[in-house]
């Protein structure tokens, strides 16, 4: 259940500057964003930078960078929080006076109650009942000045009027301890959402390595941000109808905090490759040529220095209309753009379809090249070749044997488009160079 308040909604995410934004990272600040918006409220960046032997330099910049690429634009200026070490101390400075806290020669901890019981309305849980019985007073401010995360979260989330606070379920063992403080310092508690845990596919709980899949590592590899955030979105949430791909305007209008669910969330790579390449699928093919030419500028990719290198710009253009549908990544590419770049090397074996001999292929592959030379320059579109083989392949019993070897010898591959799209892109020089290669290897 959500309690609107009459206030404006205000959520944020409160990342520490301590690594790369990782997957369950951007959830949480997907989730915050579609909330806020969904309400026409505001959300909030806050850098939690007060433990600073964790600190990472760039962390913070980075983070900001990576949030921007899916859209999710903050409102305001982001807060730091080593910046506001004067006001903690006031918080602090308050409980001592009021005795809810001590200083011992290192730190000032707060008392914690040992009667009653802790709680809370959690949208994603609902009713949550911790007994405060056996939670050990805790550090608030350290020796170095800083605010511990557990009053400084408090602190910030009041006076920024926070009214949401959606953040992984690892905080739920502690809200005694917030609950506590926020009734010490007379504060009212916002709602909480907290979102389930991320598992790997075999149901267990992301290991540190798994988990610490920096959202960067996925656009570095050539996933769409819009099919990454689109995959985060479904990690705990789904809509009530079957629909699977969502645009970000979409999932303002649609997410639903209180439809996220309590068990823990499959990352499944393998939806996260299906989502992309339903992406690239639905794309216009201008648009997926602009944004290949930005992944090869992004990654500095010397293979997609497409004009002035191997491809001119309308081969390029050509690969990705045969590509489109098959490509599930676009770190795919370089291989493909190096297939119709360089002619390949293969072992012969490659070129033997069923049980034909080396010199049956040899004939095939010289009727291939004879087929060819009789097409113009002009004709050497894949609807006139195809027209011209298939009808040749009638006179095999098995258009395998005319086929198969031809396309290994103009691929150099297992798995490739079809012999007649690539005839098309390789252009009469090259096939034929390619196919009289192939030839001398069946000798
Ligand atoms: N800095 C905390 C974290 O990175 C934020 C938790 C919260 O959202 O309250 O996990």
């Amino acid at each position: 259940m959500i309690k609107l308040f009459q206030k404006k909604i205000v959520t944020r995410f409160a990342p520490s500057p301590t690594g790369f934004l990782h997957v369950g990272g951007l959830r949480t600040a997907l989730y915050n964003y579609l909330f806020a918006k969904q309400y026409g409220g505001k959300f909030l960046l806050r850098i939690e930078d007060t433990d600073r032997v964790r600190l990472v330099e760039g962390a913070e910049e980075g983070i900001i960078k990576t949030l921007h690429v899916f859209g999710l634009n903050f409102d305001e200026k982001q807060m730091r929080q080593s910046e506001r070490i004067e006001i903690y101390k006031k918080y602090a400075q308050r409980l001592l006076e009021q005795g809810s806290a001590y200083e011992d020669n290192v730190a000032i901890r707060f008392k914690m109650p040992q009667e009653g019981i802790a709680q809370f309305t959690d949208i994603v849980r609902n009713v949550i009942a911790i007994e405060n019985k056996g939670q050990e007073d805790f550090v608030i401010l350290k020796s170095d000045g800083y605010p511990t995360y557990n009053l400084a979260h408090i602190v910030d989330d009041h006076e920024t009027n926070v009214t949401h606070v959606i953040r992984g379920e690892e905080f739920i063992s502690s809200m005694p301890k917030y609950i506590a403080l926020h009734k010490a310092l007379g504060l009212e508690l916002p709602q909480y959402a907290h979102l389930p845990l991320l598992l790997n596919t075999k149901r267990v709980k992301l290991s540190k390595r798994e988990g610490e899949v920096a959202v960067y590592d996925f656009l570095d590899k050539g996933y769409l941000p819009e099919a990454v955030l689109n995959f985060v979105a479904l990690l705990g949430w789904h809509p009530k109808d079957e629909q699977e791909i969502f645009s970000l305007e979409e999932l303002i209008k649609k997410f639903r905090i209180e439809d996220v669910q309590k068990s823990g969330a499959i990352f499944d790579t393998i939806k996260l490759d299906w989502m992309n390449k339903e992406y690239i699928k639905r794309m216009s093919l201008e648009t997926l040529f602009e944004r290949v030419k930005k992944y090869g500028a992004d990654t500095d990719q010397s293979d997609f220095k497409i004009s002035g290198g191997a491809l001119t710009e309308e081969k390029v253009f050509k690969i990705l209309a045969v590509e489109q549908s098959r490509l599930t990544v676009f770190s795919e590419l370089p291989q493909i753009f190096f297939m119709f770049g360089t002619m390949p090397e293969y072992d012969v074996s490659l070129l033997h379809w069923k049980d034909m001999s080396n010199e049956e292929i040899k004939n095939s592959l010289e009727l291939s090249v004879n087929l060819l030379k009789a097409v113009s320059e002009n004709n050497f579109t894949k609807e006139n070749l195809e027209k011209i083989f298939l009808e040749k392949a009638k006179s095999f019993k098995d258009r395998g044997e005319l086929l198969w070897p031809m396309r290994a010898a103009l691929s150099g591959k297992k798995a490739s488009p079809g012999p007649f799209e690539i005839l098309e892109i390789l252009g009469k020089k090259e096939s034929l160079k390619r196919l009289e290669n192939a030839i001398k290897k069946t000798c």
